[in-house]
C-alpha cells in the first residue's frame, strides 16, 4: 500500500484534516475534538466529515467549550 496521507476537507466547515491533524484557516493546527468544539458543532450539517464521536474523542474545555464567564453582581 502506498503511504498516502489521509487528507480530507470538510465540505461543511471548509477545514482540512490530515492524518487526524486539523489545519485551521488561521494557520493553527488542532485535534478533531477542537475542530468539533469550534466549528462543526455549530455547523450541524449532514455533509460535515467531523461528526463521528469515536473519531472526535474527548473534547476538552481548552478546545473551545468556553465556560460561562463569571458574572459580577452588585
Ligand atoms: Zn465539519
Amino acid at each position: 500500500m502506498a503511504n498516502l496521507s489521509q487528507e480530507q476537507t470538510c465540505p461543511a466547515c471548509g477545514v482540512t484534516v490530515a492524518n487526524d491533524v486539523v489545519q485551521f484557516s488561521n494557520g493553527s493546527t488542532g485535534t478533531r475534538a477542537r475542530l468539533y468544539a469550534r466549528v462543526c458543532q455549530y455547523a450541524k450539517k449532514p455533509e460535515c466529515i467531523n461528526q463521528d464521536k469515536e473519531l472526535i474523542g474527548v473534547v476538552l474545555h481548552e478546545d473551545g467549550f468556553m465556560e460561562a464567564p463569571p458574572i459580577k453582581l452588585g
